[in-house]
């Protein structure tokens, strides 16, 4: 697409990567076709072509509009569009770089601007967040419906295993998950200590800056990413084998280190080394196969009733990490019989701070999403990502579970 961007960004490093990106987009069309905000609202600006065409008028130098903010605000970032794109079109930098120009000229006032401050301040912050969720666990039966739909049940991480090990894994604590599902790095401490590996969590590492970064605060999510580096690095520098993300969202973004740090002197290389370090889970664990096999061989079969499961692919496993399948194999490998999911490459409407932000359009596919995952009669849904799997949940009594839980419970029978 030929482009000739304003005076403002041409020479700007966005200006020159978004450049790049719209000269890729033939404009061919074919991303609309498997876009979920297109799928329900129908309207072309609420498609990747029509929103590429928004951000490229914008950065031609045309005044964008509240509307033009709210076609944008309404992308869920889920990168469906990316796995489409025969063109190889990097969607989600170019979205990044038009809400951040869209946003400096189109200011939030009002309610819009108090809950994006709110969610900014709030949910990066493990121990104001924890506080928070804690409390609201403890009257959990009498909060409103919508909001208990957000709080799950008060949890435990498990029995922590006692021994160590010379080989050494860092996890990212995360911000949400610590307080809403412990057990899920509790699960991942205790199948990687059976592997013969130590799970480690560095002092000081936080939030991954996803939050932040998608409410459009570039620079305090790059606060987060050095951050996060500061704290592990003395660990990667002691021979620690890599850095394993048990949420997808996480890793996905992590994986985008270097490139938010690339014109930091200070951080480029080091953000360089940490990308190449990290690992989802599911990579760790596929990587472990045969010593995993051998485990599972002296487990009690499962139970006949509990073997039908349907696995949510959170889509910043299979359009940000491209991991498809592994979980799956892993999970069948484990005794699982996975139920069909119609169109599994659609989100299901949680997308970070979306649920929250757009409740109509997330209310909608979460339904969407929650039909096509038990229309298989599964005893249980798995997914990979804790933000899903709070958002699945808060809509279906069938259990939302980490795939990584049901991998330490077949090791534990
Ligand atoms: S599929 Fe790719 S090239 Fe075609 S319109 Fe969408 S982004 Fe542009
Ligand atoms: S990221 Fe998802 S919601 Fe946004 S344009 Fe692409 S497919 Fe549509």
């Amino acid at each position: 697409m030929e482009t000739h961007l304003a005076d403002f960004i041409r020479h700007t490093t966005a200006g020159r990567e978004a450049e790049e990106i719209l000269r890729r987009c033939v404009h061919c069309g074919f991303c609309t076709a498997t876009c979920p905000t297109y799928q329900l609202l129908g309207d072309e600006l609420d498609g990747p072509r029509g929103r590429i065409y928004l951000i490229k008028q914008v950065l031609e130098g045309a005044e964008p509009t509240e509307k033009t903010r709210l076609h944008l605000d309404r992308c869920l970032t889920c990168r469906s569009c990316e796995s489409t794109c025969p063109s190889g079109v990097h969607y989600s930098r170019l979205l990044d770089i038009g809400r951040d120009v869209v946003e400096q000229k189109v200011p939030r006032r009002g309610s819009d601007a108090f809950m994006r401050g709110t969610l900014k301040n709030l949910l990066p912050r493990p121990m104001v967040f924890g506080a928070a969720m804690k409390l609201g666990q403890s009257v959990r039966l009498l909060l409103p419906g919508a909001v208990r739909a957000k709080v799950p049940p008060l949890s435990s991480a498990g029995a922590r295993p006692h021994r160590t090990h010379a080989r050494q894994m860092i996890a990212l604590a995360g911000c949400v998950q610590p307080s809403m599902y412990p057990n899920i790095n509790g699960a991942t401490r205790r199948v990687l200590d059976r592997l013969g590996i130590q799970m480690v969590e560095a002092d000081g590492a936080g939030c991954c800056g996803a939050v932040r970064l998608h409410l459009n605060a570039a620079e305090a999510s790059r606060d987060d990413a050095r951050r996060n580096i500061d704290a592990w690095w003395p660990l990667l520098e002691a021979g620690a084998e890599c850095l394993v993300m048990t949420a997808s969202g996480c890793g996905s973004h992590v994986l985008e280190y270097a490139h938010l740090l690339q014109d930091d002197p200070d951080y480029a290389l080091k953000a360089a080394r940490v990308v190449l370090a990290t690992r989802d889970i599911s990579e760790v664990i596929t990587a472990e196969a045969e010593a995993l096999g051998a485990l599972l061989k002296g487990c009690v079969p499962l139970p006949e009733s509990d073997k039908p499961l349907a696995f949510q692919s959170p889509c910043s496993l299979q359009h940000g990490l491209k991991i498809r399948g592994t979980v799956e194999s892993l999970l069948t490998a484990a005794g699982y019989t996975l139920t069909p999911v119609a169109d599994s490459h659609l989100c299901c409407g949680s997308a970070g701070t979306y649920s929250v932000l757009q409740p109509e359009i997330s209310k909608r596919l979460q339904a969407n999403k929650l039909a096509a995952l038990t229309a298989g009669a599964p005893a249980a849904i798995a997914s990979a990502n804790v933000g899903c799997m709070g958002h699945l949940q808060g809509g279906t009594d069938v259990p939302v579970r980490h795939w990584i839980e049901l991998i330490d419970e077949r090791l534990s029978a």
